[in-house]
């Protein structure tokens, strides 16, 4: 499958790693919008939140225990972090395999552009 988290997973394409685990991997996103920004994926390939049912929904637990350890490593756990998913067209998501991007190591200014 043409998928480059999918390689960033089986060590295809390199990345840097910050966190990983059986069921996730944590890296660093390519193009850091913040001093801390940190992707979090199921090695599992998962399309969106939309792909997500009873049968796969533990991978959630999975990756927001992950999102805890990554904040600890990027030590942002304590001065504020924040977790965004970007799904779909509106919301300009570029990379079609499910990932939490975490920001910190900074203040993150308000929640979302106004419209
Ligand atoms: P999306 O808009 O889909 O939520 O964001 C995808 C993110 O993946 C972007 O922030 C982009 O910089 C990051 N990204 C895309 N390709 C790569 C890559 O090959 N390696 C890493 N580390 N990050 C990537
Ligand atoms: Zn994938």
């Amino acid at each position: 499958m043409d998928c480059i988290f999918c390689k960033i997973a089986s060590g295809q394409i390199p990345a840097k790693k910050v966190y990983e685990n059986e069921k996730v991997l944590a890296f660093d996103d390519i193009n850091p919008l913040t001093p801390a920004h940190t992707l979090v994926i199921p090695r599992e390939h998962i399309v969106d939140l939309n792909d997500i049912n009873s049968g796969n929904s533990a991978i959630m637990s999975d990756i927001f225990l992950a999102v805890k350890e990554v904040v600890k490593i990027k030590d942002v756990d304590e001065s504020g972090y924040r977790i965004l998913i970007n799904n779909g067209r509106d919301a300009h998501q570029e990379v079609f395999h499910l990932h939490v991007h975490i920001f910190g190591g900074r203040d993150l200014g308000p929640m979302i552009k106004k419209g």
